[in-house]
């Protein structure tokens, strides 16, 4: 496979990090995960946008957001594929190992394209458990950095127990009361007392693409929203439906460590939101 490193295209197997590059020794870095469906990237603006937000968020400067766009058909073309996830990477670049962050750095670019599966209509919607595990990530979760330590460990801890996804769940400070955050690489979502609920956007959380798609959809399809206060995992126990989703992945939670949720099985506004999100993506969003 080539890869976009270092600006330019190269052979996997050539493209190599310095060392000292601090997005190895620090996780000093930003990424992005775009899906491309049929040649088409899905919400190509709102990835630019958030990469845009994710480097000025740790202020790393000088690497502009926009060419990812291109680049990342290029990279498709090169590699002659039409479907596929496509990993952009920024670090701050290779420096003498220092804490303090230094202005002269030249920050590293980094593109892979992992080859997937088009959506396929007929494919039936995932579902799997969940698997609740402390958030024990920093406060700034709508940046959307390479330090992923937390999700990795909590992932593995899940898969480990047969769950398919992590579900944080945290104290904000100055709270007793504990809420579920979001997933290891995806948002959660609960229906219950007919809205349908998910975190704020506020920080605690990174603010999804898929998530606000979802919105946007749940509000032209007129389902109920709540998105103004996070649920416990009491309500998340209780709910009636819950699924997680991130731009890979919509998968149906039907249980969540011991306890089934409702009956058991996907219910009808993960499978209709589910249905309207394949159509989207379809078109091309
Ligand atoms: N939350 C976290 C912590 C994530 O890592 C991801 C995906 N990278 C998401 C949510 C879902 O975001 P998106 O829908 O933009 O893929």
């Amino acid at each position: 496979p080539i890869v976009y490193h270092d600006f330019e295209f190269v052979l996997e197997s050539k493209a190599h990090f310095d060392v000292q590059d601090r997005g190895v020794l620090f996780a000093d870095g930003v990424y992005e995960v775009v899906r491309f469906d049929r040649g088409k990237a899905f919400a190509m603006q709102a990835h630019v946008d958030r990469l845009a937000r994710s480097m000025a968020g740790i202020g790393l400067e000088g690497v502009s957001a926009t060419p990812f766009a291109e680049l990342s058909y290029e990279l498709l073309e090169r590699n002659q594929l039409s479907d596929a996830k496509v990993y952009w990477q920024v670090t701050r670049g290779p420096a003498a190992r220092d804490f303090v962050v230094s202005e002269s750095t030249e920050p590293t670019v980094t593109l892979i394209a992992y080859p997937t599966q088009p959506i396929d209509l007929d494919a039936p919607l995932a579902v799997g458990a969940g698997h609740i595990v402390e958030d024990c990530r920093w406060t700034r979760c709508w940046i959307k950095s390479l330090m992923l330590m937390p999700a990795s460990l909590a992932k593995t801890e899940a898969v480990k127990a047969g769950a398919a996804e992590a579900i944080f769940e945290r104290a904000k400070p100055g709270t007793d009361e504990k809420h579920i955050t979001e997933g290891a690489s995806t948002n959660v979502f609960i229906v219950r007392e007919g809205q349908l609920c998910t975190h704020p956007d506020d920080g605690w959380v990174l603010g999804g693409i898929t998530r606000q798609t979802l919105l946007d959809l749940a509000k032209h399809l007129g389902l109920p929203i709540r998105e103004d206060a996070a649920f416990t995992r009491e309500q998340l126990l209780a709910a009636n439906e819950a699924f997680v989703c991130s731009t890979t992945q919509l998968t149906a939670i039907t249980s969540v460590g011991d306890a089934v949720i409702a009956d058991g099985t996907p219910g009808p506004t993960t499978q209709r939101l589910h249905e309207a999100y394949r159509a989207l993506l379809l078109q091309g969003g």
